[in-house]
């Protein structure tokens, strides 16, 4: 069996050699947009690279393997089990657009074909071998290849070839050091890695809107923290046990997330006292945003993220949101701004924040909703508001009041 060459591992910068295996499983990631060139596309791997180690560490250290378009997770002791609970775990890690538990073999047809015949062992139905080279030496077109691996597979099983819709699809991809065979794969998020377009601060209610709103950000490349305003002392901790299990959710598609809560409801007082009427829920949003942007800046975070889709509530008309934007300087980023509600319950189920969402709390919001809300707030009727209220001296006071948690995937419940 020829030897195989020796790899290069990224894992700490450092080169690793490592003996010649046969057969041994991986995982094999197809990248996502990698429509970044140069400097960019390096920052991109390097990036995933490392969300990669942590996403996966307390189930593997692994050593992250870049080439040309994919990268090759790889673990010491590997098991078929471990592996996948590998590639169940990496399809989480933004970035990726395909997780494949592949085995990796020696580069030769024989190697190769074994592998295949593994893999399809107990199939039944149709099938279909596709081979690619990243490596254009290797003794074989991809054509020759695909014809003699299939007709390995039909003589021993009996199994039938199908190009177009085959039951089963064998891949082959031969690398510079190795060949992957591997069957199927786990669809990932897509996406850019976290951390690569810098920071941002979700305002994050109990609803269904803003955790769509955390995942969409994140997916292109934001890291984010939460804010959540709780009616307290007014209202139980009900919203903030949803908050925190809402982020807790989340941040398996990133790690490290943190929650910081603010007791708001002597401020909703002040405004509803301040005499704001129909006013009070866009003085209150803006009071969040202020609130936001002071946190923001302390914690280096460049923009807010809210839920806002225009038109869904009497918040969000255009004229409301052009009064919510006047209230702050940062970029306020509202990625659900053109979806249904419909479109957003779908996203919010497969993000699986639905659920929690969806159980009852004392939402801080309904303590001040007039009978009929504005729906055409005017900037100079809003800011006279604030200056009775000294909104400046409040934000400030409320981003020093808030309490930091920091919820992690996979931990019990709280
Ligand atoms: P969601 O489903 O996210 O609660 P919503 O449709 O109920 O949104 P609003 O209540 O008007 O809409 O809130 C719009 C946005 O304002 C939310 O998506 C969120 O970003 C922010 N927001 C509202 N309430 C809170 C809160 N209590 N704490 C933090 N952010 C909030
Ligand atoms: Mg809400």
């Amino acid at each position: 069996m020829p030897q195989v060459e020796v790899a290069t591992v990224v894992a700490g910068g450092s080169a690793v050699v490592r003996p010649p295996v046969d057969g041994e499983p991986c995982v094999l990631i197809k990248l996502g947009e990698v429509v970044l060139k140069g400097k960019n596309r390096e920052r991109f791997e390097r990036r995933l690279a490392d969300n990669l180690r942590d996403a996966v560490r307390p189930i593997a250290r692994v050593d992250v393997i870049r080439r040309h378009g994919v990268m090759i997770v790889r673990t010491k002791d590997a098991t078929v089990e471990k592996v996948d609970a590998l590639a169940e775990r990496i399809t989480d890690v933004m970035g990726i657009v395909w997780a494949h538990r592949a085995w990796r073999v020696d580069k030769d047809p024989e190697s190769v074909e074994r592998a295949a015949l593994e893999l399809m062992a107990g199939r039944e139905g149709t099938f279909a071998v596709r081979s690619r080279r990243r490596d254009k030496r290797f003794p074989l077109t991809s054509t020759e290849l695909d014809r003699k691996v299939g007709a390995a597979i039909g003589g021993r099983y009996g199994l039938k070839v199908r190009l177009k819709d085959p039951d089963h699809t064998v891949s082959i991809e031969i690398d510079r050091d190795e060949a992957f065979v591997f069957s199927g794969g786990l669809p990932g998020q897509g996406g850019l890695p976290v951390g690569m377009s810098g920071r941002g601060l979700v305002l994050m209610s109990g609803g269904i809107d803003s955790p769509v709103a955390a995942y969409r950000m994140m997916r292109r490349g934001l890291r984010v923290d939460y804010l959540h305003f709780s009616g307290m002392p007014f209202t139980g901790p009900e919203s903030i046990y949803k908050a925190y299990a809402l982020v807790r959710e989340l941040d398996r598609f990133q790690g490290g997330s943190r929650l910081f809560v603010v007791p708001f409801g002597k401020a909703q007082q002040q405004i509803k006292s301040s005499g704001a009427d129909r006013l009070a829920v866009i003085a209150q949003r803006r009071l969040m945003l202020r609130t936001g942007e002071v946190l923001a800046r302390r914690l280096g975070a460049g923009t807010l993220i809210t839920g806002d889709a225009l038109g869904q509530v009497s918040s969000q008309t255009l004229t409301n949101i052009t009064a919510l934007d006047d209230a702050v300087e940062m970029p306020i980023l509202r990625p659900l701004i053109g979806m249904d509600k419909s479109e957003i319950m779908d996203q919010a189920r497969r993000v699986r924040t639905l659920a929690i969402s969806e159980l009852p709390d004392e939402d801080c919001c309904t303590l001040l909703a007039p009978r009929r809300a504005e729906t055409r707030a005017r900037i100079d009727d809003l800011r006279q508001i604030e200056r009775r209220l000294d909104v400046g001296e409040l934000a400030d006071q409320l981003a020093g009041s808030v309490q930091e948690h920091r919820p992690v995937y996979g931990d019990a419940a709280a």
